[in-house]
């Protein structure tokens, strides 16, 4: 279970996140919506335990574990996968190297052995034909090239061979068509399980008509202005954000 507790964070000296209170259960899907600029991104990066981002204030623990100390490896270790809203191109990596060196390197951090080609092959197989990867992306520098609904499907392919028990998708729904939407949505649905938690990021309500949350989350200015069921992205859909970020500002 992920437990954010009154979090304020920071990048280069610039406050971002406002104190932010967010428990996400087992099995459970969160959505967190809000305007452009609210703080999003950066809380997954928090979460992630980038870089540069700084948690001056709060907490946040997952399975009892106070995430502070850890660094982004240890929280990937321990189950964490962050979907990134802008994937990063590798030159000279093919994806089927970049997914096997991912694999290895949490299976090394959790002391265990690396997998062996045969079985990779199989697994990455196996996977890649759920999510319609060609085995032509799989040979092609990661990324490089690829278009929109590409980069999200090879991102939810890692996901789905790393088996995080918590997931952070940051506005996965950006740049895809709708045929790719639903590939990407079903990949998604199909790792929602009883064990996985996941935080679904947001600008647009029409993600969550595949990947449908339990909790809907609104962010305005670095705090959760309103929380509430899946009814509430429809009515953000309807009548925007104005309401709830006016309430906050008086
Ligand atoms: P969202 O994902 O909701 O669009 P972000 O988390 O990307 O929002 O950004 C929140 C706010 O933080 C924005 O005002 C943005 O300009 C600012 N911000 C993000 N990254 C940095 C940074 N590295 N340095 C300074 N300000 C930043
Ligand atoms: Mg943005
Ligand atoms: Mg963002």
């Amino acid at each position: 279970m992920l437990e954010i507790k009154n979090l304020h964070a920071e990048v280069d000296g610039n406050k971002i996140l406002r104190g932010i209170d967010l428990t996400v259960r087992p099995g459970e899907v969160h959505a967190i919506m809000g305007p452009n600029g609210s703080g999003k991104s950066t809380l997954s990066y928090v979460l992630a335990g980038k870089e540069d981002y700084e948690i001056t204030e709060g907490s946040i623990s997952y399975n009892g574990v106070d995430w502070s100390e850890l660094g982004a490896d240890e929280r990937a270790a321990a189950g964490m996968f962050l979907a990134f809203q802008y994937p990063i191109e590798i030159p000279g990596v093919a994806t089927m190297t970049f997914l096997k060196t991912a694999l290895n390197a949490q299976r090394k951090a959790r002391g265990e052995d690396e997998i062996s080609t045969p079985d990779f092959m199989k697994l990455v197989r196996e996977k890649s034909k759920e999510l319609k990867v060609t085995p032509d992306m799989l040979k092609r520098p990661l990324n490089v090239g690829f278009s929109g609904g590409e980069k999200k499907r090879a991102e939810i392919l890692q996901m789905s061979l790393l088996e995080p028990t918590l997931c952070v998708l940051d506005e996965t729904d950006s740049g895809l068509d709708i045929d790719a939407l639903r590939i990407v949505s079903e990949g998604v649905n199909q790792l929602r399980s009883p064990e996985r938690s996941m935080i679904v990021i947001t600008h647009y309500q029409r993600l969550l008509d595949h990947i449908v949350p339990d909790v809907v989350h609104v962010l305005s200015k670095g705090k959760i202005v309103k929380t509430g069921g899946k009814e509430l992205a429809l009515e953000l859909e309807k009548n925007g954000y104005a309401d709830y970020v006016d309430e906050e500002a008086a």
